[in-house]
């Protein structure tokens, strides 16, 4: 699954796509659920659905087969919100009624029948009925402006919501599904429609899809209505891809990459494609980002659906990104799927992981080696709270399952496997990676199954490493200290000898806090680290693995420093001293390559934040770089400027550092001009829209917020004549100083809005108004019917430093009209909000107010906010009057150069 974003980032959102305010979505409601009992296996499942569009509802019959461990009068089934007709258990030649109890607690159905059934196989059949509910998940109701559809989101815990099932994911099963549907609709499911027959009524007709390959109940995928689709293939596989009619011309470049992307995947993989066909279908209402349903990928629409001519580099890039993710999970996850959710990053971690390979081959010029290391930062930077939770966590209920979906089953995955294959060398990873999936095909697997493998494969201690890694929270902090040591000579007059020059490199490790009392105060944690030593002027990578405390290796010759994360894919902040630090600087673009800059500029900030180094020569160190031209690295760079303007600088000082970052850009913005190129490269395009939204937001540059307001009106007059991006960031930065007629204007072009990526261009610059009274506008247009239930997008409206705290009042009393569109499954994700501010009196409120709604599954997200707050305001404390000493000392820095 790809999860909605959550939005806990400081400062202002300038991005076009809105922050998703909630990963939650999948939350489950309040239950102690137990597992099923051991004793019965399902073998398949004959289902058939007959939904009722008009009516909302739905009615199902199925028959199961399964394999009783031990004989029993009493099979013990997952089933919620659903109502049994009749159920029987048929053994041999004996078919009893049974009687069915319902534990709505624990999502539990018992089917008892009078007489004991013997151990071997056995079937159960039950017929029911469900609403189609509006609550995004199980089988739920999905429309348009023109009509109704029936879809299906089971991941984590819903497949019980649509039918009885053994809904735990080692329980796999084969499925046999029908579906029974009003004249002219279609459907789409896992297997190929195999027979469409007409009736079993007038004005219904009957389709019979193809056996499902052995898979879990939560990748099964049920759509129903009238879907448009373009087909193509690759390899031999046909691939839809499908959308509502109204949105069929959207549809060339997702097919286009999903061609691509299939093609890497069979090249990388030792196992071809696993299933007969694979089809990618939008629908209008969507919770998560995406979901792997086994060969029926489910989409958001805006993650599939853009304008192939108009639409921007970000959006084509989330595309693939997202595609990518999904297909990856054809095998990791639908082909071999973890055994239960403690490990879900098995699923997460490595789609997130491989997503960026099949980009680098095919769009070698987006260069998303760079994103990775970007998301290694990211995921390092979540990781340093000290309420943060492992990667491998204990989850029993559906709602402790669903807030396994995060940046760490995610992001810090991804980031540990990165590291373990550049360790490994990546063609002995993807051997292994081979070895493990061709082992527990159609099967599951654990954490244990996999680095037992990788450390198999490549002789190497993957599994101590991974162990560690997975096993505890939190990342390392390495401190390095290097001293050159022979040279000169030995012996007698006659017997001299020269001794051979070498580096020692001392390594110590420790747990990084963001949290500067907690550093350096003695963390129990140890990891097993592969280090990548690179001495200065050296191409070559030295691995040595700090499996201790402290330890000290050698490197041949006299180095003036040494670099602890040669190619930037450790996972692991590393530290140096002031003299080694300075040295490396001053070689940062003749002796790093860009992925090395960007982590290295990471290390930094790390430092800044807990005060061990000054956010003026962190400056100082941007000065230097000011020739960089990527995209990612100045997106690196400047990625700190909304947390300094917004919440580390004093309200006196924001004009001083604008100004800064006027003239630190201003030459950039000059040389990149205001409109693209004929045949510009896509990461200039994207890196002109990034400084002109970083300029005109921060810098307030008057000029280009002019040109903002004249870019808007262009684009309101006529969507494509404006680059996408450019359009976006227009409509922000316009916003933060744009008053109620400008806002009229925005909800009236949202609500016209051609493609998905023009609707959220306006609704996330709603946001971004500076008055409290547009706020409650938003918050008012987000809960009417106008906005869909997937759409509950608050963190804008918190983020804003202008209209923060008005708008955490509005949220607060409007939480039961949110928690009433949301549903009260996705609710303990709202608790993620607590984290995005930097005030006392904010947090001690908002940790309050969630406490007192009992949200299910909202007390460690609760905690881990009030950590990042906690953060937020020290790094303040830590850095405002250093930056205003930086920023005093500016004006004579300027007239020395006027002087020259
Ligand atoms: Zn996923």
């Amino acid at each position: 699954m790809l999860r909605a974003l959550a939005a806990n980032s400081k400062g202002k959102c300038m991005k076009r796509v809105v922050v998703l305010a909630l990963w939650g979505l999948f939350a489950s409601s309040g239950i102690l659920a137990q597992r099923l009992p051991d004793n019965v296996v399902p073998d398949s499942y004959n289902l058939k659905f007959e939904p009722d569009l008009s009516s909302a509802t739905f009615t199902g019959d199925e028959t199961i087969h399964v394999h009783l461990q031990k004989a029993a009068t009493a099979i013990v089934l997952n089933a919620a919100e659903i109502e049994i007709k009749e159920a029987w258990i048929g053994s041999a030649d004996f078919k009893q009624a049974a009687a069915v109890t319902t534990d709505e607690k624990n999502e539990t159905v018992t089917v008892t029948v009078p007489t004991i059934v013997p151990a071997g196989p056995a079937e159960i059949h039950i017929r029911f009925t469900g609403i189609l509910n509006d609550k995004l998940r199980g089988l739920y109701l999905s429309q348009t402006a023109r009509r109704r559809y029936a879809v299906t989101q089971f991941e984590a815990t819903d497949a019980r919501r649509a039918f009885p099932s053994f809904d735990e994911p080692a329980y796999k099963a084969v499925f046999r599904i029908t579906l029974v549907i009003d004249k002219g609709d279609t459907a789409i499911s896992n297997g190929k429609i195999i027979s469409d027959t007409p009736g079993p009524e007038s004005g219904k007709h009957t389709l019979q899809f193809s056996d499902s390959p052995k898979m879990s109940t939560y990748l099964v995928a049920m759509m129903v209505g009238d879907f448009a689709c373009i087909t193509g293939g690759a390899d031999g596989i046909p691939i839809r891809v499908c959308a509502v009619p109204e949105k069929k011309d959207l549809l060339s470049f997702a097919l286009l990459s999903a061609e691509n992307i299939l093609k890497f995947y069979d090249s990388y993989y030792q196992t071809k494609y696993p299933f007969q066909k694979l089809d990618i279908i939008a629908f209008p209402d969507f919770s998560a980002g995406a979901m792997e349903n086994t060969a029926a990928i489910t989409y958001r629409e805006t993650l599939l659906t853009i304008d192939d001519k108009n639409a921007s580099v970000d959006a084509h890039q989330a595309v693939v990104g997202v595609l990518a993710h999904e297909m990856a999970h054809m095998w990791f996850g639908d082909l071999v799927t973890m055994k239960w959710w403690d490990d879900i990053w098995l699923n997460e971690g490595f789609a997130t992981w491989m997503s960026f390979k099949p980009i680098e081959a095919w769009k070698p010029e987006w260069h998303a080696e760079r994103n990775e290391i970007q998301q290694t930062g990211g995921s390092l930077s979540t990781d340093s709270i000290a309420s943060v939770r492992a990667i491998r966590a204990k989850a029993e209920t559906p709602a402790e399952i669903a807030t396994l979906f995060d940046g760490i089953a995610y992001g810090k995955a991804a980031s540990v496997l990165r590291m373990v294959e550049a360790y490994v060398g990546p063609e002995v990873f993807q051997k292994g990676a081979n070895a493990y999936l061709e082992k527990h095909a159609y099967g599951n697997a654990t954490a244990e199954d996999f680095w037992n493998q990788m450390a198999a494969t490549s002789e190497k201690p993957v599994d101590q490493v991974m162990a560690s890694f997975t096993q505890q929270s939190g990342a390392p902090l390495i401190t390095v200290k290097t001293a050159c040591a022979g040279g000169g000579s030995t012996g007698g007059f006659f017997k001299k000898k020269k001794i051979k020059e070498t580096t020692k490199v001392t390594l110590s490790q420790e747990r990084y806090f963001a949290d500067a009392a907690k550093l350096g105060s003695g963390s129990q944690e140890i990891w097993q680290i592969p280090v990548s030593l690179r001495p200065a002027g050296s191409a070559e990578t030295t691995y040595v693995l700090l499996a201790q405390r402290q330890q000290t290796f050698e490197l041949p010759g006299c180095s003036p420093w040494v670099y602890a994360n040669a190619g930037g894919r450790g996972y692991y902040r590393s530290d140096y001293d002031a003299a080694t630090l300075a040295k490396m600087s001053a070689e940062l673009e003749t002796s790093f390559s860009p992925e090395e800059r960007i982590h290295f500029l990471g290390d930094e900030w790390a430092m800044v934040r807990v005060g061990r180094l000054s956010l003026g020569d962190y400056l100082d160190t941007l000065e230097k770089m000011k020739g960089e031209r990527t995209r990612a690295l100045v997106g690196v760079m400047t990625g700190r400027f909304g947390e300094i303007h917004d919440t580390i600088a004093a309200p006196p000082d924001r004009p001083a550092f604008e100004k800064w970052v006027r003239d630190f850009l201003g030459p950039i913005a000059a040389e990149l001009g205001a409109t693209p190129a004929p045949g510009e490269s896509d990461d200039r395009r994207g890196l002109r829209s990034d400084v002109f939204a970083t300029l005109a937001t921060y810098g307030r540059d008057p000029e280009l917020l002019a040109r903002s307001r004249a870019l808007v009106e262009q684009y309101m007059r006529d969507p494509n004549s404006v680059e996408a991006a450019l359009a976006g960031n227009a409509l922000s930065v316009s916003a933060l100083e744009g008053d109620a007629a400008l806002y009229d204007k925005y909800v009236e072009h949202m609500k016209t809005a051609k493609t998905p990526e023009e609707y959220y261009n306006y609704f996330g610059a709603l946001g971004q108004f500076p008055s409290a009274a547009l706020a409650k506008r938003t918050f008012e247009l987000i809960l009417s019917p106008e906005v869909k239930n997937q759409d509950l997008f608050f963190g804008g409206l918190l983020t804003n430093v202008d209209t923060q705290a008005a708008a955490w009042e509005l949220f607060k009393s409007n939480f039961p009209a949110i928690k009433e569109k949301a549903g009260e499954s996705l609710s303990g994700g709202f608790a993620t909000l607590a984290g995005v501010f930097c005030d006392a009196k904010l947090r001690d409120d908002a940790q309050d107010f969630f406490a007192s709604q009992n949200l299910p599954g909202s007390e460690r997200p609760l905690q881990n906010a009030k950590d990042e707050v906690n953060a937020c305001i020290e790094l303040r404390s830590l850095q405002q009057a250093n930056l205003s000493g930086f920023l005093k000392k500016l004006p004579a820095k300027d007239a020395a150069s006027v002087s020259h």
